[in-house]
Formats: C-alpha cells, structure tokens, sequence
C-alpha cells in the first residue's frame, strides 16, 4: 500500500469532517464511520495505481489491430475498477448517512439515453441486445443526474450480467400519473425466491450454482446502492422473478416534476480550438503522476508546461511562470493544497489562473474546502486525456480568457 506522509495530511482532514447537524449520521454506529474511513483511504490508494493504467492507455498510439484492442481492453478495465471504487465508497457513505444529493429539474430520458449509450459495451461484449421502449410524454424528475444515471446502470448491468448471450434486456420508461416509472427486464438466470425479501440489502447474493458462474465483479453492493439512491429521491424500487431460470424484472418509481426550458448547455457548440497555448504548471510530488499529467497535456498540443513537487517549489516557479492553468495533487509534502491554491491567489497576477485540484479524495468537505481556498475544478483521479480536454475547454476558463484579452 501506497504510504506518505502528505496523504496523512489530507486523510486527517477528511475524517475530521463531522457532519454537522446531519441527524442520520450522528446516528451512525461507529463501526460504520470506521468502514466509511477505511473505504475512503482504499478509493484513494486505489485511484493511484488506476491514474497510471488510464494515462498509459490514453498515451498508447495504436498501429494495428491488436494494439487497438488492448487500448480498448485496458480502458474497459480501468473504468470496471474505477466504478468499484467508486460504490465502495458510496456504499460506505451510505450507511454513515453521508451520502448527498444535488438534485435539480432532469429530463430523465437523457439520462437514459446516456446510460444506454454506457452500457452498449457491455451488452456487445455479451452478445446481448437492449429494447428500449420510452413513453412520449415528458418524463422530467427533480434527481441528481449522476445518481438517477448510478441506478440505470447498475440494474442494466446487472440485466446483463446474469443473462445468457443472445438473450434480450428490455428498458421501458413511462410516465404513471405522478410517477415516472423505469422498467429493467431480462431474460436471464432468475432469482430464488428466497433472496427476492433480501435482495436489496448490502452483500446480499445468490449462492445458486448458475448465479456464482457469473462472478464477474461482484461485490454485493449495486442493489442496495440503488435503494439508497432511489428512496432518497422519495422513491421506489421493487423487483419480481418466476424463480430460476425464468429472468428477472426490477421497477423503479420516482415522483415526475414539471419540465423546465433551459438553455442547452451543448459543449459541441464550445470552441474545439484545442490548438491555443497554454502556461500550465502541473503540481504533485508523485513523480510518476506528475509524469503522467505533464505528458497527457503534451498529447493534447503545444502548451509550455512545467512542474513542481511540492508547495514551496510551486511559489517559486510562479515568480518566473505565471501559469494560466495549474493542475495539483491536494496532498503535497509541506504545505497541503489548499493552502498553495490560497498562496497562488494573493498573487495579483496568479488572481484568475485556473486552479484545478487532481485528487484521490473523493470527500465532499474537501470539495467545498477546496472551492473557497479559490480552486476552480475539482477532479477524481485516474486523469484521462478526456478529463483534461473539459479542462482545457472549460466555459470557466475560456470566460475568463476573454475577459483578461
Ligand atoms: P452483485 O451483482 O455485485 O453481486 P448486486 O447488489 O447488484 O451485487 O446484486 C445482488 C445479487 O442479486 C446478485 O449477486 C445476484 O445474486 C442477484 N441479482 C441482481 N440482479 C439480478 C438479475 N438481473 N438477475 C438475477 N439475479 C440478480
């Protein structure tokens, strides 16, 4: 395991976060805060490892076939291992009662359009294929767009997942009334009837022979994230089976608001001019992701980047280097990230340098830490060169340009 002092630093921090005035998580056994704690610490060490796998990926240049393939392959791995961590730790905030929404008027069928565009390999890969049957009427939802998406997810790969190749998943979304209701359907495996009562709690799975030959990820946690999500959206979820063999059907019930007019927020119609030069100072004492960071950059164009590993190194570059974009760890040696993100700030020149954090901690505190110490973008590692490109055409950014010439 992965072990520095700078880590301690920020890890601290994060379980110095007591949720203020949150009733649910006061109530909290401690056991849970010591799952929740060992689970963050497991997500950060493990988005590391991950940050190097995804950024070599990225860095490939296939020349045949094969190579493509492999680009592909380790890309699919990275993101199975990214997805693990990430309900990991949202399993272990969802027993602490830390688990947050931010909910807002969403067309629901975008999010399943997205969804489905997610799952496509998946389902490819088995063989599989999805009928999606979407009602025409308005299905907007007051929800948090990446949970509402999380739920989606996790009942379609499930779908596929313990289904047979050939076999079909159906998707239906309909409005009832009041409700919006999503239908995932398969033609799989089935459930015992035995599990159906327990289904949704935490680790709860079948031990039927044909259910552990399709052991491909499994961890227990998917069905139980998805009660915690939908219920918080004052929902429902409820899930039939004939039992062994004759597939399965979850339905999930969510209150319908009404559809909201809003600008399209379409990033095709940003500027792709991915050819501007940027100053960019890349901050983290890992050599290795500094590596990484500097060279996903360099693949992006012709930026004159340089680099510091720790705080102090950082300030003295900018005296020299006045960085348009600065892109750093949170968990530096000597002084934290926070306190480099306040330092670049009383820089008059530094006052509108796009302050960007590159972190394993995903903690919501820390996130809000982070935004008043000035940092502009909060990102979870592992970086891809698609998270640098929205970095790099962020509207944030490019306002600012325009309003400094
Ligand atoms: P995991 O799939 O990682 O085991 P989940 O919480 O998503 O965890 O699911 C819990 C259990 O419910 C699974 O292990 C499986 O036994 C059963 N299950 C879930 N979805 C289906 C499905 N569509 N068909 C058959 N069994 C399912």
């Amino acid at each position: 395991m992965i072990h520095d002092q700078s880590d301690e630093r920020i890890r601290h921090s994060t379980q110095d976060h007591s949720p203020s005035g949150d009733s649910a998580a006061e109530a909290a056994s401690g056991a849970d805060q010591q799952l929740l704690r060992v689970c963050s610490v497991l997500a950060h060490e493990l988005r590391n490892p991950l940050n190097v796998i995804q950024a070599s990926a990225d860095m490939m240049n296939p020349k045949s076939d094969a190579e493509l393939h492999l680009q592909s392959s380790l890309r699919n791995q990275v993101e199975r291992m990214t997805h693990l961590v990430d309900d990991l730790l949202d399993m272990s905030r969802s027993t602490s009662g830390k688990f947050q929404l931010r909910c807002e008027p969403v067309d629901l069928k975008v999010i399943v359009q997205s969804a489905v565009q997610n799952m496509s390999s998946m389902l490819t890969s088995h063989q599989q294929s999805l009928e999606l049957l979407i009602d025409d009427q308005p299905c907007w939802v007051n929800a948090d767009a990446y949970r509402v998406s999380q739920v989606l997810i996790n009942l379609l790969s499930n779908a596929s997942k313990y289904s047979g190749e050939g076999t079909q998943v159906r998707l239906e979304v309909s409005r009832q009334n009041a409700l919006i209701e999503i239908r995932v359907i398969d033609e799989g495996i089935g459930i015992e009837p035995d599990l159906l009562p327990d289904i949704f709690d935490f680790f709860a799975q079948s031990t039927s022979r044909v259910s552990l030959e399709h052991r491909e990820g499994r961890l227990g946690i998917g069905l139980g994230l998805v009660k915690s999500i939908v219920e918080m959206h004052d929902g429902s979820v409820q899930v039939r089976s004939g039992g062994p063999g004759c597939g399965s059907e979850f339905v999930v019930r969510v209150p319908a608001c009404e559809p909201v007019d809003r600008p399209s927020n379409n990033t095709n119609e940003l500027s792709m001019d991915m050819q501007r030069s940027y100053r960019v100072l890349v901050v983290d004492d890992r050599r290795d992701n500094e590596f990484i960071v500097r060279s996903l950059v360099a693949k992006l164009g012709e930026h004159d980047v340089r680099s510091a590993h720790n705080g102090s190194a950082a300030i003295a570059a900018l005296e020299s280097f006045v960085p348009e974009i600065v892109i750093m760890d949170l968990g530096l040696p000597d002084i934290t990230g926070l306190e480099l993100a306040r330092e670049i700030r009383k820089i008059d020149a530094c006052r509108e340098t796009f302050l960007v954090a590159l972190t394993g901690y995903d903690d919501n505190r820390l996130r809000q830490e982070a935004s008043s110490a000035g940092i502009d973008l909060y990102r979870l590692k592992p970086v891809s060169i698609d998270m640098l490109k929205e970095v790099f055409l962020h509207p944030q950014l490019m306002n600012r340009e325009l309003m400094t010439g």
